[in-house]
């Protein structure tokens, strides 16, 4: 994708410095939001999206594709870690931003499918957990089934697994073409291959952005890098953390057997299975935590070997398959699990977000939202203040 109606021609011949209202830079699924949600609530906003490779080539388009509710272990742990209200809005806020993407871009091939998920249990104490998060969810007004281990295996078509929670709002996308479809809307200019090296304050009222190809001016600019942020900003690696994600796919097996996507053993293994019957694995990062660190995209023939032993574990019938793709994305971690959004010290107009932590595809549709606010100056929304990172210095 290439910048609107310019010729090849013009577009070569760009002369810098570029002059924009808003600048977003990253052109993963947070980028997009926020540019999506610049332009619907400020229509003759004057938008520059820049990004370094192409859209989709960070993590947002090596994902498995889940657009699953509330965080990727269980609502117990995330009560434990957040309190009940913040782990209710975060649930709310997952099931919004999926309801969001199916009303809004369902419609453009984005292979959306509302087949429900799963979150199985590798240990009887995680069954327990996820018995007792039916128990909390139902309380709070969403619909959750916890399954025993006869039942989740049954519908699943799995073995071993030591129960479950049935999620019927649980839902799956092709997360390329899903950004794609998100900049699509979004009206942004797009200046691919174009990486910023350093923000600072331009003129007292603007933001320069000095990339690898000139100067790029605005009057606000959001930061959208994820695990990227510590490359441009140093201190920023107290906050989000680069860390491998490693996944394979099989050639198409005979029927398709999964009907919906599995988070098991407390998010560290994820399994989907397309209607075309090619099977997506990942995971196995807790086996291997400290090669998992970086941001390498090469893959290990450790973790990928313990990726095969977890599907011959839980689903023998594919023990056989041959592997067709074998890759890995960097995610950005953050302290708590939760993402944040700052502003860039001493550069007014300035603001970042990150921290994603392997589940920016659930919520990053609505933080978009969250960094539109910010840079028109609205209200903070209570998702603002939850994310805001300010919690860190604050405790
Ligand atoms: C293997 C894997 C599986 C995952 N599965 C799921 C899942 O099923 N569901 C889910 O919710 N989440 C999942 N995640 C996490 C999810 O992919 C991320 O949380 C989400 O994509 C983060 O989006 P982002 O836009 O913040 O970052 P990214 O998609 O990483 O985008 C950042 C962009 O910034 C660009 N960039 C970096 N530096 C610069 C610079 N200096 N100048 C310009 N551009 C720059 C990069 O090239 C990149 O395109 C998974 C992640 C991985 C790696």
């Amino acid at each position: 994708m290439t910048s609107a109606n310019l010729s090849f021609w013009q577009h070569l011949n760009r002369e810098f410095p570029l002059e924009y209202d808003v600048a977003v830079v990253g052109g993963g699924i947070a980028g997009c939001s926020a540019a999506y949600w610049l332009k619907s609530m400020e229509p003759s906003a004057q938008l520059i999206l820049l990004e370094k490779d192409e859209i989709g080539s960070g993590a947002t388009g090596r994902n498995a594709g889940f657009l699953l509710q509330g965080s990727s272990t269980s609502y117990t742990i995330d009560i434990e870690r957040y309190g009940r209200d913040v782990a209710r809005r975060l649930w709310q806020a997952t099931l919004d931003n999926r309801n969001l993407v199916e009303e809004l871009f369902g419609g453009e091939d984005i292979a959306i499918s509302g087949c429900g998920s799963s979150t199985a249990a590798g240990t009887d104490e995680e069954a327990d957990r996820l018995m007792a998060s039916a128990q909390l969810l139902h309380e709070d007004g969403f619909d959750a089934e916890y399954l025993d281990s006869r039942d989740i295996n049954k519908l699943l078509g799995s073995v071993g697994y030591r129960g479950g929670l049935h999620v019927p709002s649980g839902a799956v996308a092709d997360p390329v073409r899903l950004v794609r479809a998100v900049l699509r809307h979004s009206g942004a200019e797009v200046l691919e291959k174009t990486a910023v090296k350093s923000v600072s304050g331009g003129n007292g009222n603007t933001v320069d952005l000095a990339t690898t190809r000139g100067l790029v001016r605005a009057g606000s600019v959001v930061i959208a890098i994820n695990a990227y942020l510590p490359l441009l900003e140093p201190e920023m690696i107290e906050l989000v953390r680069p860390v491998r994600a490693q996944m394979l796919s099989t050639v198409p097996i005979g029927e398709t057997s999964l009907p919906m996507p599995v988070y098991s053993h407390d998010g560290y293994y994820y399994v989907r299975q397309r209607e075309d019957g090619r099977v997506l694995a990942g995971g196995a990062r807790h086996l291997h935590e400290m090669e998992e660190v970086g941001y390498s995209l090469d893959t290990t023939s450790a973790l990928q070997n313990d990726l095969g032993i977890y599907l011959s574990q839980h689903f023998p019938q594919w023990s056989d398959a041959r592997v067709e793709h074998r890759w890995a994305g960097t995610m950005g971690f953050s302290p708590d699990g939760l993402p944040s959004w700052g502003r860039v010290p001493d550069v007014a107009g300035a603001f970042w977000v990150a921290g994603f932590t392997g589940h920016g595809m659930s919520i990053a549709f609505l933080i978009g939202r969250v960094m539109a606010d910010l840079v028109l100056g609205s209200d903070q929304s209570d998702l603002g203040r939850i994310f805001d990172s300010g919690r860190f210095t604050a405790k």
